[in-house]
Order: C-alpha cells, then sequence, then structure tokens
C-alpha cells in the first residue's frame, strides 16, 4: 500500500491512545489543566467509575472567549511561546493535546468564565468534531465534562475494568496530585457518594497535615521533615521514621518541579538511604519534592508525563 498522511480524527484518536488510557488519566489531565489555570478547589464527579461521566470542575482563570475553540484542537496550547520553550516548562501541561485527545474518545463539553467576562460560554466536542461557542451559566472558572469515554473506540473500552476498580483508580490519581498540591482543596465524588474531601491546607505544617489526612493519622508524629539544597536542586518534604515502615513501595511520592513522577533513580535512592535502618521487605513513606530550574529535567519523556529525566541524575541521587 502506498504511503499516505492520516486524516486529523485518526491522528487524534492514536494521541489519545497514548495520552488517555482509562478515566484516570483523563482524570489526570482534567485536573493537572485546574492546577495550570490557577485553582484553589477542584472538584471531580465520577458515574460508572468514569466511564460514562467525568466532571471536573475548578475555580481558575477561565478560557478567554476567542481561546476556547483552540483549546480543544491539538498541539493548540497556552503554556508554550515558541519551540524553545520545550526546555523551561513551568506548567504541568505543555503538550496541547489532552482536551484534543479526549474530544476524539468522548463527548466533551467546556464550560468556562474568565474573571470580569459578562458570562460563562460553553464548547461541545463530539467524535472529534467542535460545535459553536455558547452562552452559558456559571461562575469564574472551568466545569469540563468528559462522557461515554472510548464509546468511539470500543477496542480500547473492552480493557477497562469495573466501576469500582476505575473508580478507586482515579482516587489514587487525586491522592497523588493532592499530596503534590497541598494548598488546593480537592473535593472527589463518585454518583454522588464524596469519596475525597480534602480543605486546602496552607502554612508551616500544611504539607504534614496534607499527608496525615491523605495516607493516615499512623503518621502523625511518625514523620521527619527534610530539606536540602545542592548546586541548584532543592529537596524538600517528609519521610518516615526507620521505625514506621509499610510492606509495599505504594506510599512513596516523588514531585518534581510540582509534577508527581514515579522515577526509577529516585526510588532507588531513596531506598538505598533506608538500607541500615530498614530490611529489604519494608518501606518508607516519604513525600519528597525536588524543584529545580526547569531546564535542569526534560519532562517530555513520557507519554503521560509520569516520569521525568534529569540533565545530572548522579546529582540528584546524591542529594
Ligand atoms: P495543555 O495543557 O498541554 O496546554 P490541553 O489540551 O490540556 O493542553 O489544554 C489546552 C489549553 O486549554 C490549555 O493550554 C489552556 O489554555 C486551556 N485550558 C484547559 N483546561 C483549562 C482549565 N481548567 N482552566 C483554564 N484553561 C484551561
Ligand atoms: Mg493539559
Amino acid at each position: 500500500m502506498a504511503i499516505r498522511a492520516l486524516p486529523d480524527h485518526i491522528i487524534s484518536r492514536i494521541a489519545a491512545g497514548e495520552v488517555i488510557e482509562r478515566p484516570a488519566s483523563a482524570v489526570k489531565e482534567l485536573v493537572e489543566n485546574a492546577l495550570d489555570a490557577g485553582a484553589r478547589r477542584i472538584a471531580i464527579s465520577l458515574s460508572s467509575g468514569g466511564k460514562a461521566l467525568i466532571r471536573v470542575a475548578d475555580d481558575g482563570a477561565g478560557i478567554a472567549a476567542d481561546d476556547l475553540p483552540l483549546a480543544v484542537q491539538r498541539h493548540a496550547t497556552s503554556k508554550l511561546d515558541d519551540e524553545d520553550d520545550l526546555v523551561s516548562i513551568g506548567t504541568l501541561g505543555f503538550r496541547g493535546e489532552a482536551l484534543a485527545s479526549i474530544g476524539s474518545v468522548a463527548r466533551l463539553r467546556i464550560a468556562t468564565r474568565t474573571p470580569g467576562a459578562a458570562h460563562a460560554l460553553a464548547i461541545g466536542v463530539s467524535g472529534g468534531a467542535v460545535g459553536a461557542v455558547e452562552p452559558a451559566a456559571r461562575d469564574t472558572g472551568t466545569t469540563v465534562e468528559v462522557r461515554d469515554l472510548f464509546h468511539a473506540v470500543p477496542a480500547r473500552l473492552k480493557f477497562l475494568r469495573s466501576d469500582r476498580a476505575e473508580t478507586s483508580a482515579v482516587a489514587d490519581q487525586i491522592r497523588r496530585l493532592a499530596l503534590a498540591a497541598p494548598g488546593v482543596h480537592f473535593h472527589l465524588e463518585s454518583e454522588g457518594r464524596t469519596l475525597i474531601d480534602l480543605p486546602a491546607e496552607t502554612g508551616a505544617n500544611g504539607l504534614s497535615r496534607r499527608i496525615v489526612a491523605v495516607l493516615g493519622s499512623d503518621l502523625d508524629g511518625n514523620m521527619v521533615p527534610v530539606e536540602r539544597a545542592r548546586e541548584g536542586f532543592a529537596l524538600s518534604g517528609h519521610v518516615s521514621l526507620p521505625t514506621h515502615h509499610r510492606a509495599t513501595g505504594r506510599d512513596l511520592y516523588l514531585v518534581v518541579n510540582g509534577r508527581p513522577v514515579r522515577d526509577k533513580l529516585l526510588l532507588g535512592a531513596l531506598r538505598a538511604a533506608y538500607q541500615d535502618v530498614l530490611t529489604r521487605e519494608r518501606f518508607p513513606v516519604a513525600v519528597l519534592f525536588i524543584d529545580c530550574e526547569p531546564g535542569l529535567v526534560d519532562v517530555n519523556v513520557h507519554p503521560a508525563k509520569a516520569e521525568v529525566r534529569f540533565q545530572n541524575p548522579g546529582l540528584v541521587r546524591a542529594l
């Protein structure tokens, strides 16, 4: 067969396959957008584990009228000035792909209002087709609704797990993001029932209160603060006392420049740090933040942005 360029709706579905694997990945992208918009409160609602409905409402900056049709287009983003910026990304999003991807595999509706706007606006996308911008009602902020995720991609639909399993994957995702952003109020409900309600934590002990609220009250008084800086990298957060450990490594949370990541290098370094005080079968609890100039870390190495690559991994490991 001769080579031909693929039509746009197929390109979007291919891209969607990489970014949006299941309801939890859609929720991750939408919550990241809310955080990038400076939201102080983010409310997530699910129906059927997010398969029937995901709604993410925030009180962030909103989307201006002229930008709204662009927001749902592929490779359209307000977060990069030009190509050079890929070396200094300060936001969670930057590819301009999430909303277009979701709109190509689900029915998407966005209602949004910027501060000072006379009223809110809404736009709908279904099967990649973008509707007209219409007036809507809401306060400053943005509500994104995703209905019938993957109805256009039956092959993907088959791989989704039970409503319960998908709901719990969403809840894990929210907890991870909530640990990374303790100053933001997170609320998750499913079928009208509140599953997570984490009021905004501020002040010196904000992070430790958030950790206790998310990871368990057994950690109260059993974590120690960490604070170190070295050659452009700042390490901060809380780690458990050696007397306090878990059977799995699931409560090891790493946040690089505000982005929750899974990093083998850092996890290895953390375990090595505990090797004299913990047996190999036990794991510490840790919520650690690494902050550095955006140029020192490449965040564009993973489709779901769950991994990063440091320019100088040895230095970060040593820290
Ligand atoms: P990216 O986040 O990589 O820019 P997205 O497809 O996730 O790409 O979003 C496209 C654009 O839509 C963003 O750059 C932003 O300008 C706008 N946007 C999306 N969600 C929100 C939101 N909740 N609040 C304000 N603006 C938003
Ligand atoms: Mg985004």
